[in-house]
């Protein structure tokens, strides 16, 4: 036995999972790939992260961090490295009452964390469903139901504790290594593990939560009808479209235009959603007052030979009309993929581009087109789908690194403007000097 491994065995207190050991096969698997990792570690301490990083720096060993595994690039297993599967480090814990202030796990789903916080009358504005980890959502953004009122899921973000390339604990926040708080809000998981986030949750009622559909043949008008009334609604309003679905009609599908609105009183909320709802002839409203932790979907896993592979881009004000015009009219097309617009602005461009390193502040729409199937379907789809954003290229910027199957250099440079980049490559200098944590949109060291 290698002595990195003696080590590990004497000081790691969680699970060691190997091949042929009972739960390999599931532990081995993220939610898009599979791999054969040599370790999964199962940490259930931070002292237990520590060893897991000091054993995968000395032996060598490609590392895969996995907080919900819910990425969509397989960043969360590898072939003969380590994986450390953070799943066992999801406490959620309130502590500070008057400030709202959570210490949650870097495990932690965001399922765990609406539990936990909903009978307090506390939530956080994170994304739309519960298996997705709290790990991987905010280290990059965080898009959810309350986004336009409380910003992205990071922008909550008090504090962090955070495992080192050299095994170290570094505390992370305003006061403390202040560099390194910066990197973490949008940098993912290039610097180290985080054990544990602490938040500032925000007061909640219940929400009125549901979708309301219009014709595919009002696509054009309706779109461009929701993108300008987003514009200055109240931002108790976040919305979300569905602008083609494969598995609902392709073509024929229905525009389906999802709304929640921060708050429990039926009349602002009427006033709210009312505009929506003249946009075209509505011919679905499911919209009820609901908790908000019921607002989140639970999450599937794709069967096994099924692919998602998303791709995003950010919309900004003068490009929207064109946009969306695009949008309305591939929408048309049995080749389609799927495509959500998710709105964004309200608080979340009250924040400077340089404040965190997610820097796209200024967009008011995210495009996200997804193919889903098996690969051979996937690659006869591939040709559509490239037309499609090279007809929208001349009207987007960046990407959404939380909704990219690909992890290229293209797409990291899509994801940090040239500027963010550059801080974030001597943030990484400093902590992570080797390139340890390099299974993620990677940031060089050099
Ligand atoms: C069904 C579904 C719904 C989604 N809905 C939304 C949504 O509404 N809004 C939105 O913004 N996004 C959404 N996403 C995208 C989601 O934010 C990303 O897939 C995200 O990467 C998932 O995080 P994870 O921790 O589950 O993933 P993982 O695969 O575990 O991790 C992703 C990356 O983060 C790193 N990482 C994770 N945890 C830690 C940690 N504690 N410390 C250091 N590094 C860590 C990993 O190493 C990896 O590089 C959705 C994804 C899916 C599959």
């Amino acid at each position: 036995m290698s002595s990195a491994l003696e080590t590990l065995r004497r000081d790691f207190g969680g699970d060691i999972i190997e091949p042929g050991a009972a739960d390999y096969e599931s532990a081995r698997r993220s939610r898009s790939a599979s791999g054969s990792p040599a370790y999964v570690l199962r940490p259930k301490s931070v002292r237990d992260v520590q060893a897991g990083v000091s054993f995968a720096a000395s032996a060598g060993l490609l590392l895969s961090v996995r907080g919900g595994g819910h990425d969509f690039a397989g960043f969360g297993t590898n072939d003969g490295g380590v994986v450390i599967d953070l799943s066992k480090l999801a406490n959620v814990e309130i502590i500070d009452k008057e400030r709202h202030l959570v210490r949650i796990g870097g495990g932690a789903t965001w399922g765990q964390v609406a539990a936990a916080l909903a009978p307090h009358g506390l939530a956080i504005s994170s994304g739309d469903t519960k298996s997705v980890g709290v790990g991987g959502l905010t280290l990059t953004g965080g898009i959810g139901w309350k986004v336009r009122k409380y910003g992205l899921a990071l922008d909550n973000v008090a504090a962090a504790e955070v495992v080192t390339a050299n095994g170290q604990v570094v505390h992370a926040s305003r006061e403390e290594n202040p560099e390194l708080f910066w990197a973490i809000r949008g940098g993912g998981g290039n610097f180290g593990i985080v054990t544990a986030f602490e938040f500032v949750a925000h007061p909640t009622t219940d929400v009125f939560f549901g979708k309301i559909a219009f014709p595919a043949s009002e696509a054009a008008t309706v779109l461009q009808g929701w993108a300008d009334y987003l514009r200055t609604a109240p931002e108790e309003l976040t919305s979300t479209v569905e602008v083609a679905n494969a598995f609902a009609g392709g073509p024929e599908a229905p525009i389906e235009i999802y709304v929640t609105f921060d708050g429990d009183d039926p009349q602002p909320a009427a006033q709210a959603i009312d505009p929506i709802r003249r946009l075209g002839t509505v011919t679905g409203d499911d919209v009820a007052l609901q908790p908000y932790a019921d607002t989140l979907a639970d999450g599937t896993t794709p069967p096994p030979g099924i692919q998602v592979v998303p791709r995003s881009a950010f919309a900004d004000k003068e490009s929207v009309p064109e946009v969306l015009q695009i949008l309305a009219e591939v929408r048309a097309s049995q080749q389609s993929p799927f495509i959500t617009v998710r709105s964004v602005g309200g608080a979340v461009s009250r924040v400077s581009a340089d404040a965190t390193a997610y820097a796209h502040r200024q967009a008011e729409l995210i495009i996200v087109t997804t193919l889903a199937g098996p690969e051979p379907t996937i690659e006869a789809a591939r040709p559509a789908l490239e037309a499609i954003w090279e007809r929208l290229a001349p009207h987007v910027n960046g990407a959404y690194a939380n909704f990219l199957a690909s992890a290229t250099q293209e797409d990291v440079a899509a994801i940090y403007p040239t500027q963010t980049y550059r801080r974030l490559a001597a943030v990484k200098r400093r902590y992570d000097p080797g390139n340890l944590f390099a299974r993620n949109h990677n940031v060089q060291p050099q």
